[in-house]
């Protein structure tokens, strides 16, 4: 009964859940939308990467909810992906803060991230600050 898909697979979340979607009417300038008939190939996907870009920070990039997203003065995170979506930089030496312990590369599994740069309360990092233990 399933035709072939054509194109990309659906999005999924973190569980592997298809993300539901909906339709949604928009009323633009006419001419806006003659340009994006010229340059846009997929409006849907295009409408979905802006609004997420103009709210970095406030949704999450991957399951696009804003209840689970946490501020810290390393970053701001979706606690539910447990993904870090934004960085800051360290206001001490300007190293970009980096509490991942371990990331992905590529089709290996975690390595330890070499960047790895928790912070120290909320103004300095590993980098700029002496732990002595
Ligand atoms: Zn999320
Ligand atoms: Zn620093």
């Amino acid at each position: 009964m399933s035709k072939p898909k054509v194109g990309r697979p659906p999005e999924v979340d973190k569980d592997g859940k298809v993300i539901s979607k909906t339709l949604v009417n928009l009323t633009i300038p006419v001419t806006l939308k003659n340009f994006l008939d010229k340059h846009i190939k997929n409006r849907s996907e295009f409408f979905t990467k802006i609004v997420t870009m103009l709210y970095i920070g406030e949704i999450c990039p991957k399951c696009y909810s804003d209840d689970y997203i946490s501020k810290a003065p390393v970053g701001i995170e979706c606690t539910d992906c447990e993904i870090w979506i934004k960085l800051n930089d360290c206001s001490n030496c300007g190293t970009r803060m980096d509490p991942r312990a371990t990331v992905v590369q590529g089709l290996a599994l975690d390595i330890p991230n070499p960047h790895y740069n928790p912070a120290h309360g909320s103004k300095q990092c590993s980098k700029c600050m002496e732990v002595k233990e």
